[in-house]
């Protein structure tokens, strides 16, 4: 199957209400040209310099998702452009976005990234870490950072009550924060992957992040 053949069979399954993120990393440009020549727009990268190289060769109405864990001093190459942050996870990135935003003028969009499943290796808070932490006042404090969300990755595993179960949790985790928080901007919950948006938008994702079932399987 072509790049074009599978993503257009992946827009046929997802509602209109979840925005489709195709994920390029390790990726060459002539794929994302081939993706966006039939309409995608929405792309994401999880390396801040990969992101930084690609940008300027796709047409200026790309927008492009930061999806992977950043260390600090990448924030400023991507910073003059990039259109949303899915995984800030740590008050320490957010302080970092929020200087490097206002030195260009621009408030970026960002999403908290939570730890919903087993591994120890995935990146995020859980719930009461952030909340203990009063960090969630913290971040009503930052000017040029929005933060309209949330994201998280579950296990990797054929089971599926345990995947549905850690997608509750992040959709739970989004109300309780929108609710009793304050986090009255946040509208979004960036979850679900090739081997699991099925689930994910049956548990309320509103934005799925898909890498191999478009562009096929990664080499590193
Ligand atoms: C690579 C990646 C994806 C896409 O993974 P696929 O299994 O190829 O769909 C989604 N989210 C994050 C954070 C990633 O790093």
């Amino acid at each position: 199957m072509s790049i074009q053949e599978n993503l257009k069979r992946i827009q046929k399954e997802i509602p209109d209400s979840v925005k489709l993120i195709a994920v390029s990393k390790t990726k060459p440009i002539e794929d994302l040209k081939e993706a966006y020549e039939i309409g995608q727009i929405d792309f994401g990268e999880n390396k801040a310099q990969e992101l930084q190289n690609k940008s300027p060769q796709m047409p200026d109405d790309v927008n492009w998702h930061m999806i992977g864990h950043m260390q600090r001093n990448k924030v400023k190459y991507i910073a003059p452009f990039v259109h949303l942050i899915h995984a800030v996870d740590s008050w320490k990135l957010a302080k970092e976005i929020d200087k490097q935003a206002e030195k260009n003028n621009r408030v970026i969009n960002c999403l908290i990234q939570f730890h919903i499943a087993d591994e120890e290796t995935k990146f995020g808070f859980d719930l009461n870490e952030f909340l203990e932490s009063h960090t969630a006042n913290n971040y009503h404090s930052l000017v040029n950072v929005k933060f309209i969300g949330v994201m998280g990755m579950a296990t990797y595993t054929d089971d599926e009550n345990k995947i549905k179960s850690e997608f509750k949790k992040l959709k739970s985790i989004f109300e309780t924060l929108k609710s009793d928080y304050q986090f009255q901007n946040f509208s979004e919950i960036s979850m679900g992957m090739s081997q699991d948006y099925h689930l994910a938008i049956e548990e309320g994702s509103t934005m799925v992040r898909i890498g191999s079932s478009i562009f096929g399987a990664r080499n590193y």
